[in-house]
């Protein structure tokens, strides 16, 4: 409605990012993008704005309040107005006795930042909804004006060290000053980061003590935690700590329901039966299994019956993993080097280090390793080092084709030798 009221660039310049928050007992809040654009508003356009609500809410009078929108920084950002990822939201979260306490605790967490439990750490297997709660505090919590800052422990152990480097710690510390809310994915990654153990100790102190909420994902309890220091573990328990078990038959059931649904497909009942049967242990897998079927099924311009998952399931359990060994081997020979020399942490000279990084970026989306097993493969190196090897090869195939080359060459013999 303004935007016809005001001149193109002010529009753009103070206007285009403003959103409505809430309005709540005749208080409507605006969000705002920074400081400037709050006092511009206050001074040019206030009457201008209070006088159009009150006509559109029919009410004789409104207070109106700037506010500086909150901003929030993910890793991943994939939708417009939030930085999380869309589909990990509660709206889409299934619940059933396995999770029901995890959920009820991080929807309670996501309504009183700081309120309630303080931290909230989840802890479970892998691929059964973590991610997806922690994702949908951020969501929510967002959606009401939080500032958040949201990490997978990994990028946290990176930037920590690469601050230190750089001697620009207090520049890291930053990030963390205003937040209102700060959530750490995988927070088991950080066994025997000592450094990082530390600096986490005092950065959650800092936090803890101002009401400020922090959450945790984690694979398993804090006491199952190896190399983790005790003043730590024993701050990760100070609030609530929940599991996440493995999703009994109805849930997954329900969970599969529900993916159908989101896919608008029409699926046997059978079918879907079938498929949660067989797969027990992972949503993550279990979705993929659903999808694999409808995608199939489309394909193939058949039905996704109970048929057909009986032989795409069939099929997926034969898939065995590639053994880490044979990636090994593979690569070494490839680049014409002795296993064991490829598999020493020594020898920072190329070809060797440039060998060492493929084999890391096939270890890690091949076998699926995890990267701590990776590093102890490849001569106990540090979980960040393969971070960036991965990182590099995953960067540098796009603009080297002598690298796209190899990589394709390494695949063909590694599932050629396998088929
Ligand atoms: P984790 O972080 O525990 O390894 P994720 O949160 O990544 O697992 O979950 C794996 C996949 O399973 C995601 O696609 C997620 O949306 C889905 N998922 C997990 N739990 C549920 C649930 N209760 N309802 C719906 N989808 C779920
Ligand atoms: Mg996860």
């Amino acid at each position: 409605m303004l935007e016809a009221e005001v001149t193109r660039t002010n529009y753009d310049t103070w206007l285009q990012d403003t959103a409505g928050l809430s309005f709540d007992h005749g208080l409507f809040t605006v969000g705002v993008p920074n400081s400037s654009s709050q006092q511009w508003l206050e001074k040019r356009l206030r009457s201008r704005i209070k006088k159009i609500l009150m006509d559109i809410m029919g009410e004789e009078e409104v207070k109106l309040e700037f506010k500086v929108y909150p901003s929030a920084s993910v890793e991943k950002p994939s939708a417009v107005n939030s930085p999380f990822n869309p589909k990990y939201t509660f709206d889409t979260f299934v619940v059933g006795d396995s999770n029901r306490l995890a959920h009820a605790a991080a929807m309670a967490v996501a309504e009183g930042l700081g309120k309630t439990y303080n931290p909230l750490f989840i802890y479970g297997g892998v691929g059964l909804g973590k991610t997806h709660l922690l994702q949908a505090i951020g969501h929510a919590a967002f959606h009401r004006g939080t500032n958040l800052l949201y990490m997978s422990t990994d990028k946290f152990i990176n930037e920590f060290i690469n601050s230190i480097k750089r001697n620009r710690v207090d520049e890291f510390s930053y990030k963390f000053e205003r937040i209102d809310a700060l959530l750490i994915d995988d927070i088991h990654f950080i066994s025997g980061k000592e450094q990082t153990q530390e600096y986490l100790f005092h950065t959650f102190n800092e936090l803890h003590n101002t009401n400020r909420q922090i959450v945790f994902t984690s694979d398993r309890h804090p006491r199952a935690l190896p190399l983790l220091e005790e003043r730590l573990r024993s701050r990760f328990e100070w609030g609530l700590t929940c599991d996440i078990q493995p999703p009994d038959l109805e849930t997954r059931l329900a969970i599969l329901r529900r993916k159908a649904e989101d896919l608008s497909v029409d699926i046997e009942e059978d079918a879907l039966e079938f498929i949660a049967r067989r797969v027990q242990r992972n949503i993550r897998e279990l979705e993929g299994s659903l999808n694999h079927v409808v995608a199939l099924a489309a394909l193939n311009k058949v039905p996704p019956d109970l048929e057909l998952a009986r032989s795409v399931l069939q099929e997926m359990e034969q898939r065995k993993p590639i053994p880490p060994e044979m990636i090994i081997d593979t690569v070494a020979s490839y680049f014409k080097l002795e296993t064991p020399l490829l598999r020493k942490g020594e020898g920072r000279k190329q070809p060797v280090a440039r060998a060492r990084q493929v084999a890391m970026y096939f270890l890690r989306e091949e076998a699926k390793l995890p990267l701590l097993e990776i590093g102890r493969l490849l001569g106990g190196k540090a979980h960040s080092t393969i971070i960036h090897g991965c990182e590099r090869i995953v960067l540098e195939v796009d603009t080297n084709p002598k690298l796209r080359e190899d990589i394709i060459e390494i695949k063909r013999r590694i599932y050629g030798q396998k088929l």
